[in-house]
Formats: structure tokens, sequence, C-alpha cells
């Protein structure tokens, strides 16, 4: 098992990630960021690897995709010499200084101080259908931008859940494949901003099932419909369709910190003091969408990193000395 030695540790590979390890890499603090590894949920470069136009993050005034930005901010960090590791970061010791972090290939990594930014990930209806289908890609997905081009789901009636922008962008990005995108939403009116509801709303291919939420996910391999509650009524009818995909928010990555940072009770990181990353550990910073149940736009994200970055820069100046990342091997 390897022990390494290190300044500043940035967990997490989002605009926050990359934002700070610009920040601190070209204030000399040679960080490094731990960009995690591709899972079912997430992949490096996180929540906007599953963007296709994002066309409000300033200084772009062509619409590019987020796995673009995310390259970009990666490339911009490497150049001032970040160092990236490709994988998650498991559990910490923020009991004592330097903290003691531990790696998913069972590597130490002692730390002066760390940024966490590790954003968030996409929540589930909880119903045992949808696992068994999402887990064994039978035709169930949280991710449209990533599954929806496959050829199981062209020229499909598909199901998107949720009213908020996730799900718009979702039904939006469907139609280029789908002959119908059905989007469930519990309520009668969507969470989404106007210019995206009225976006899926206006589009032909769209349809809107108000009021109704899914209640099982048919099919044995593959997805074949889903039944569907009407909320008012109370009746059940099922639906073809040849896929599913389930856009109802998110949940922060904060299991890994096992306690040992104060979390708002969705789990969002607390950040005691306003307009400051500090967190309820001196020397361990927040930002990004971990932190932020409210904003969680990757120019807000950005913003956060970069302020991580100049407020760890800050406090190694008074509290750390700066450490080579050598590497030993301990027993
Ligand atoms: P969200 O805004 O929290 O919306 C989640 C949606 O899922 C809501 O409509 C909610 O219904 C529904 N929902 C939650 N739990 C459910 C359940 N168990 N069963 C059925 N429906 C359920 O999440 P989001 O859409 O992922 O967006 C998160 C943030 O990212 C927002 O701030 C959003 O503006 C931002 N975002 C922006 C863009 C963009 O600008 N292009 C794109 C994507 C996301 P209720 O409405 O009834 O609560």
């Amino acid at each position: 098992m390897s022990e390494l030695r290190e300044t500043l540790v940035i967990i997490g590979s989002g605009p926050a990630a990359w934002t700070a390890a610009v920040y601190a890499s070209r204030a000399n603090l040679d960080p490094v960021v731990y960009e995690g590894e591709i899972s079912r949920e997430m992949v490096p470069g996180g929540q906007l690897m599953f963007t296709t136009d994002i066309e409000n993050f300033p200084g772009f005034p062509e619409a590019l995709g987020g796995t673009d930005l995310m390259e970009r901010m990666k490339q911009q960090a490497e150049r001032f010499g970040t160092r990236v590791i490709t994988e998650n970061i498991e559990a910490v010791d923020f009991s004592q200084r330097p903290f003691v972090l531990t790696t998913s290939s069972g590597n130490r990594v002692i730390a002066s101080a760390v940024i966490v930014s590790t954003g968030a990930r996409a929540n589930w209806l909880g119903l045992s259908s949808e696992e068994r289908l999402a887990r064994t890609g039978g035709g169930v997905s949280s991710c449209a931008v990533c599954d929806g081009a496959l050829p199981a789901f062209r020229n499909q009636r598909l199901v998107v859940v949720g009213g908020g922008d996730s799900a718009m962008e979702e039904a939006l990005y469907l139609t280029k494949f789908a002959s119908e995108v059905v989007i469930v939403h519990r309520r009668d009116s969507f969470r989404a901003s106007k210019v995206m509801a009225d976006r899926v709303l206006r589009d032909p291919k769209v349809r809107v099932e108000w009021n109704a939420q899914v209640v099982d996910v048919l099919g044995d391999d593959f997805i074949t419909g889903v039944r569907i509650e009407d909320l008012v009524t109370g009746e059940h009818r099922d639906l073809e369709v040849g896929g599913m995909f389930v856009a109802i928010g998110h949940t922060p990555n904060t299991a890994f910190l096992g306690g040992q940072l104060a979390l708002h009770e969705n789990g969002y990181i607390v950040t005691p003091d306003s307009w400051r990353t500090t967190t309820s550990v001196e020397g361990v910073f927040a930002a990004g969408d971990v932190m932020d149940s409210y904003y969680r736009q990757a120019v807000t994200a950005a913003g956060t990193g970069c302020m991580a970055a100049l407020e760890a820069e800050r406090w190694l100046a008074h509290h750390a000395e700066p450490a080579a990342h050598a590497e030993g091997v301990s027993a």
C-alpha cells in the first residue's frame, strides 16, 4: 500500500473541481485531482458529461457540449501542472491534521488541505422492476444523453419521468430518436424553467401525462411498458413503451465522508460562513453541487471552485508546510 503526501487534494471532476485545480495549480500549490472512476451513475466529469448543449456558460456564444466543456477545463488544469488520478476517494479521516484519505486501490493520501467537489448523482423511483432493468441494461436509464442514441430506443415510444429542467432536457434530446416521448409528471405544472418547459410543450413529439406516476416497469429482460397511476382518480393503466428515463433530481455524493463534515438534512455539505466554502472542519473546503442544492449550475459550481482554491491557498499559507508528493511504501 502506497502512502502519498500532498499539499492539496481536490476530490471530484466537475466544473468546481477543475476550476479549483486551475487556480490552485497557478498558485503553485501542486494540487492533485482524484477524478473518480466510471460507475453506472457517475463518470469522471460529473453531470455535465450527460448534458448535450450548454448555452448558458459565459464565454461560449455558440452552445458547446458538456463533455467538451469538461475536457477543456481538465486540459486547462493540466496545463498548469495539475496531476489527475482516476480513482475514487473511498474514506476520509478528518479527525486530525494532516488529513488521511483512502483511495479505491487502498492507497493512503496524507493531505494538508482538501477541497470536496464530488457533485451529486441521479435519483431513482425506488421500484424493484426499475432497479432490475436499469442494472441489466433493460431499457431503463437515468441518462438520456448517455443511452438515448442506442439502437434499442430508435423509433420507440419513450417515457421520461420528472418535471424539472433535467426531465425537459432528456425529453428534448430523446425526440431525436423516439417516435414519441411521454413525460410522466406527478403534478399539473412543471418545476422546470419557463424557457425549457415551453420548448418541450411546443415539441410535436412530446406528450405529457400530468398528475401521474409510474408505479411499475413492465418487461422481463427489456422494458415493454410502464404502469401509470393517475394521482387524481387513483386509476392504473399500462402504457406500451420501449424505454424509460428517470430524471427526478439528484443526491449529493457525500456518503464517503462518513459523517465527518456537517451536512444539511438533504445530504449537502454545510458551509457555515456565508459566501465562503469553509466547512465544519478547518482546512476542508467544499465547492460545487455537493454544497449547493439551490443554484446547481455549471457556472456557479465553477465560481465556488475558484473560491475554494483561493481559501485553501490562504489557509495553507498560515497552517501547513508545503508537501512534495513523495511516495513511500508502508507495511
Ligand atoms: P429538480 O429541479 O429537483 O426536479 C426534479 C423533478 O422530479 C421535479 O419535477 C419533481 O417533482 C420530480 N420528482 C422528484 N422526486 C420524484 C419522485 N419520487 N417521483 C416522481 N417525480 C419526482 O431536479 P433537476 O431537473 O435534476 O434539476 C436540478 C437543478 O439543475 C435545477 O436547479 C435545474 O434548474 C438545473 N438544471 C438546469 C439545466 C439547464 O439549465 N439546462 C438542465 C438540467 C438541470 P415536483 O416538481 O413535484 O417536485
